[in-house]
C-alpha cells in the first residue's frame, strides 16, 4: 500500500508534513480492511488515524464518540476545513435525526458522528445499512469494557451494526487508557475479526513524576510555583476549592484563574483563552478543564487532590509537555486524602435500595408510567430534581450512574444547544411567499444572507447576532422565528442548554428493577483495586512512579531517572546498575538471616561505601527494618 496519497490528504487539509508515531501503522491496517486497535495517550493524534482514511476512501466514515460537546467541535472544525460532516446525539428532535440521516445517506458527506446510545435506536439501525460506510471508528473505545473505568453499556451494542453493514467495513477502535484486561475486552465485545492491537509506549520521557506528602498544601504549591517557570494548571476536587486555590496564588503575585464546569460558558471560554495565550499563568481547575484543550506548552501539572483511578490521573498529568521538553507532573499527597477516598467511594455505592428509592423518584419527577418510556428522551436539571425530593447530590449522581451501568437509562453532560432552523418550502415557493408578505421580506434575506443549508436541514443560528445584524430587538427576531415557524414557512427549535435522560429501557416496577448484587459487588470491586493501585502510586517511595505507571498499562520500562524516588537514589552517587546489584544482594542475604549493619557490609561483594549508601537508602525508605538488637530484616510489606 501507497502511504503517499495518505500524508498528501494530511497535509492538504491539516497543513502536517509527517505523520505521528503509529499514525502511519494505525492508517495501513484500516486501508487492509483489517478491525483495528490503536492504543496512544491523549494527545497522540488518534482523530486523524480515521479522517485521513475517511478522506482517501469513497463513502462515509461513521465515527461513535460519548462527549457530545467533543463531538460538535469536531463537526465543526472538520466543516471549517470544508470537509462535510453531521453529528446525530440525544439533544436533537427526532425529525432533526430523520433530516440528518437522510443527509448523511444522499448528501455525500464524510463523516457521521453519533453518540452511542443512539445507535440501538430503531430510526438508527434502520438507516444504518442504507450508509455507504468507508469505516466504523469507536473513540474513547474503552467505554465498552465493563470493568474499565467508565462504562457506558450502550457500547455493548455497536457490534450489533455488523448485522446491518457490509462484512467489508472494518471497525478502528481508538483509546488513551487500556489496561491488558481492558485491552482484551474491546476486541471481543466489538467482535474483532481477528486480534489486532498497535500500540505507542506511554512512556512519557520528559515528564518528572513527584509526589510530595504536605500537609500544608497551600504553602508548599505557593513556594513551588514562585519558583517554577512557565505556565500550568492545578487540578482539585471541588468547585469551591478551585476558587480558594486561585485566591491564595494571586494574593501572593501568582498569576492564576479558576475554571469549573458551574460558570457560564462564555466566562469559561474566555478564562479558558487567557490561559491558552498566556495571559494567565496558572489555572486552577476541576477536571472538567481539560477538553479540547491542545496547548504545547504547559510546564507543570500539579493534583492538589488525588485522583480515583490511575487513567485519570495519567491523562490529567498527561497534559504536561507536549512539547516534549521538561515538565513536572505534581502530586500533592497527606495521610487525609486517603481517608477522603475511601470515604467517598462509599458515597460512589450508594445501598441498593437508595438506587431503587431514586429510580422510583426520578421516574416520577419526569413523570414516566409504569411500562412505558423506551427511548423517550427528557430534559433533566439535576438541581431541579435533588432539591424537589431533598436528595444529597453525590449519591443521586452515583446512583444514576449505577442505574447507567445496569443499562436502565443513559444521561449526558449538560450539553449547549443552540437554535436551529430549517426552511421547509424550496426556494420558488419561499420567493412567493416573500413577494406575498411583505413585511417578512427584510428579514428572509438577512436570513439567506447570513447562513447557508438552510434548505436542505437544520442549521444553527444566533438570535443575537441576528438582531444585531437587522437593528432589531432580540425579542422581535424571536417574533419573526415563531411567526415565520407558525405559518409553516420555517421549523424553528429555539436554543437551550440542559442535561438529558434518555430512558433505554420501560419504566420498570421497583421489584423488577434489578440491580444485580453480583454486579454491583464486582464494579465496588474493581473500583477499589483501581483505587488502591492509586494510593500505591503516591504512598510507594522505592518504586519508580513512571514503572508504576508503565506497569499498570501493561508496558515494560526501565527507571526513568528523573521522577521524586529515582532523584533520590541518583543522589546516592551510584548507578542504576550498581544500585540494583548490591540491593539484590542485600535481599538475598537477608532473605537467609538477620545481621546488624556492620554484619552485612562484609557479606556483600561491593565497596564499603557503597553498599552502606544502599543499606541507609533502603532503612530510609523503610524497605529494611532494624530491631531492638539492630538486626535487619527485609520488610516484605513495602514489596
Ligand atoms: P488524541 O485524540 O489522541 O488525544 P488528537 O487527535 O486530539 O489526539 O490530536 C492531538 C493534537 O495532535 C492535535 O492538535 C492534532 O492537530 C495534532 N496532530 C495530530 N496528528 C499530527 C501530525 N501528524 N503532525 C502534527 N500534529 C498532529
Ligand atoms: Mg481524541
Amino acid at each position: 500500500m501507497n502511504i503517499e496519497p495518505y500524508r498528501q490528504i494530511l497535509t492538504r487539509y491539516w497543513g502536517f508534513t509527517s505523520f505521528k508515531p503509529l499514525q502511519e501503522e494505525i492508517i495501513r491496517s484500516v486501508a487492509e480492511g483489517k478491525d483495528t486497535l490503536g492504543l496512544m495517550p491523549t494527545g497522540g493524534g488518534k482523530s486523524i488515524t480515521f479522517q485521513v482514511p475517511a478522506l482517501a476512501h469513497d463513502g462515509i466514515c461513521l465515527v461513535i464518540t460519548p462527549l457530545i460537546a467533543l463531538m460538535k467541535d469536531q463537526v465543526s472544525r472538520l466543516n471549517s476545513l470544508e470537509i462535510k460532516s453531521i453529528a446525530i446525539h440525544s439533544g436533537m428532535s427526532g425529525e432533526e435525526i430523520d433530516i440528518a440521516l437522510e443527509n448523511a445517506i444522499y448528501g455525500d458527506y464524510k463523516f457521521l458522528y453519533v453518540s452511542p446510545e443512539r445507535i440501538s435506536t430503531r430510526i438508527f439501525q434502520a438507516k444504518v445499512s442504507k450508509l455507504d460506510l468507508s469505516l466504523v471508528a469507536i473513540d474513547e473505545a474503552h467505554c465498552i469494557s465493563q470493568w474499565g473505568y467508565d462504562f457506558r453499556p450502550s457500547y455493548l451494542k455497536i457490534a450489533t451494526l455488523r448485522d446491518h453493514i457490509s462484512d467489508k467495513v472494518p471497525f478502528l477502535a481508538l483509546t488513551a487508557s487500556a489496561t491488558p484486561q481492558v485491552i482484551d475486552d474491546i476486541m471481543s465485545k466489538l467482535a474483532f475479526r481477528g486480534k489486532n492491537v498497535l500500540r505507542t509506549s506511554f512512556d512519557r520521557k520528559n515528564i518528572s513524576y513527584l509526589v510530595r506528602k504536605v500537609e500544608d498544601k497551600g504553602t508548599y504549591l505557593v513556594k513551588t510555583l514562585q519558583k517554577a517557570k512557565g505556565s500550568g494548571i492545578v487540578y482539585v476536587r471541588s468547585r469551591k476549592r478551585c476558587k480558594e486555590v486561585a485566591e491564595l496564588l494571586v494574593a501572593n503575585g501568582i498569576s492564576a484563574d479558576f475554571y469549573h464546569a458551574g460558570l457560564p460558558d462564555e466566562l469559561r471560554d474566555k478564562k479558558q483563552a487567557s490561559w491558552a495565550e498566556g495571559e494567565t499563568r496558572v489555572i486552577v481547575a476541576t477536571n472538567a478543564f481539560g477538553m479540547g484543550i491542545d496547548k504545547a506548552e504547559v510546564r507543570f501539572v500539579v493534583h492538589w487532590d488525588i485522583p480515583d483511578s490511575i487513567e485519570n490521573y495519567f491523562q490529567e498529568s498527561g497534559r504536561a509537555g507536549r512539547d516534549n521538553k521538561p515538565a513536572f507532573a505534581v502530586l500533592l499527597y497527606s495521610q487525609a486524602d486517603k481517608n477522603r477516598l475511601f470515604e467517598s467511594m462509599r458515597k460512589k455505592f450508594p445501598p441498593v435500595d437508595k438506587i431503587k428509592d431514586i429510580y422510583e423518584a426520578l421516574c416520577n419527577f419526569l413523570q414516566v408510567p409504569l411500562g412505558s418510556g423506551k427511548d423517550n428522551v427528557f430534559d433533566f436539571n439535576m438541581s431541579d430534581f435533588v432539591s424537589r425530593y431533598r436528595l444529597p447530590v453525590i449519591e443521586t449522581y452515583n446512583s444514576l450512574q449505577f442505574l447507567q451501568r445496569e443499562g436502565y437509562l443513559e444521561f449526558t453532560e449538560e450539553i449547549n444547544n443552540p437554535s436551529r432552523i430549517h426552511f421547509t418550502v424550496g426556494r420558488d415557493d419561499l420567493y412567493k411567499f416573500q413577494v406575498a408578505n411583505e413585511a417578512f421580506d427584510g428579514f428572509i434575506k438577512l436570513l439567506l444572507r447570513s447562513y447557508t443549508g438552510m434548505f436542505s436541514g437544520f442549521v444553527p443560528v444566533n438570535e443575537d447576532a441576528l438582531s444585531r445584524k437587522s437593528a432589531a430587538t432580540h425579542d422581535t427576531v424571536y417574533q419573526y422565528l415563531v411567526k415565520l415557524s407558525t405559518l409553516n414557512i420555517i421549523r424553528y427549535i429555539p436554543g437551550k442548554k440542559t442535561a438529558l435522560v434518555i430512558f433505554t429501557e420501560e419504566r420498570l416496577d421497583r421489584r423488577a428493577l434489578l440491580i444485580s448484587p453480583d454486579n454491583y459487588l464486582h464494579v465496588k470491586e474493581k473500583y477499589e483495586i483501581r483505587l488502591n493501585r492509586m494510593i500505591e502510586f503516591a504512598e510507594s517511595d522505592n518504586r519508580c512512579r513512571s514503572m508504576i505507571l508503565l506497569d499498570y498499562f501493561g508496558e515494560e520500562s526501565d527507571r526513568c531517572g528523573i521522577c521524586d524516588v529515582c532523584r533520590k537514589r541518583n543522589e546516592l552517587d551510584l548507578s542504576k546498575y550498581e544500585f540494583d546489584l548490591i540491593l539484590e544482594e542485600i535481599k538475598t542475604v537477608l532473605g537467609e538471616k538477620s545481621p546488624d549493619a556492620e554484619e552485612l557490609v562484609k557479606l556483600i561483594d561491593f565497596p564499603e561505601d557503597k553498599v552502606i549508601k544502599v543499606i541507609r537508602w533502603l532503612l530510609d525508605h523503610k524497605k529494611i527494618l532494624s530491631d531492638n538488637e539492630h538486626k535487619l530484616s527485609w520488610c516484605q510489606k513495602t514489596e
